[in-house]
């Protein structure tokens, strides 16, 4: 089976690095799932679970936005912030998922909605990455 590698980076780290058989991410306009010999492109991604397939293993990654570069024989995103699934705290994302969901139910002009609706988005990724 072709192979082609996969890596995520964040201006702090290298996240992961693997030969992989395939990768699904959702780009800013749908789904995209990535196998070997993809034509070269580059897209925007939205808050959402990577998932990789190598070796008939999967590995899920929040990938908190950023852009994908499909090249010949490697896949890059690159994203302000990603966390492996064993880097999650997931009852650290409940408890952020509850604040931001207090935050949004309120109608106060001190609230900065657009901001607890980020919060929200990346605690709900963390939760769905921890759970795929
Ligand atoms: P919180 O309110 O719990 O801090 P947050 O979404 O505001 O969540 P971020 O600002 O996105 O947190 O992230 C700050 C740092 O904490 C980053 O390094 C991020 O990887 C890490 N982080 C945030 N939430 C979690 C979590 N649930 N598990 C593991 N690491 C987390």
């Amino acid at each position: 089976m072709s192979t082609f590698l996969v890596e995520i980076v964040t201006p702090e780290r290298k996240v992961y690095a693997e030969t992989a058989n395939m990768v699904s991410v959702k780009g800013s306009e749908g789904e995209l799932g990535i196998l070997p010999n993809h034509v070269p492109f580059v897209t925007t991604l939205r808050i959402a679970p990577v998932v990789i397939k190598r070796d008939g293993k999967q590995d899920v990654i929040a990938v908190h936005g950023g852009f994908i570069e499909v090249r010949k024989d490697k896949v890059v995103i690159l994203a302000e912030l990603a966390e492996t699934a064993s880097d999650i705290d997931v009852e650290r994302a409940r408890q952020a998922k509850e604040r931001a969901e207090q935050r949004l139910a309120q109608k106060r002009d001190d609230i900065d909605y657009r901001r607890a609706e980020l919060a929200l988005q990346r605690a709900l990724n963390r939760i769905n990455a921890k759970g795929l």
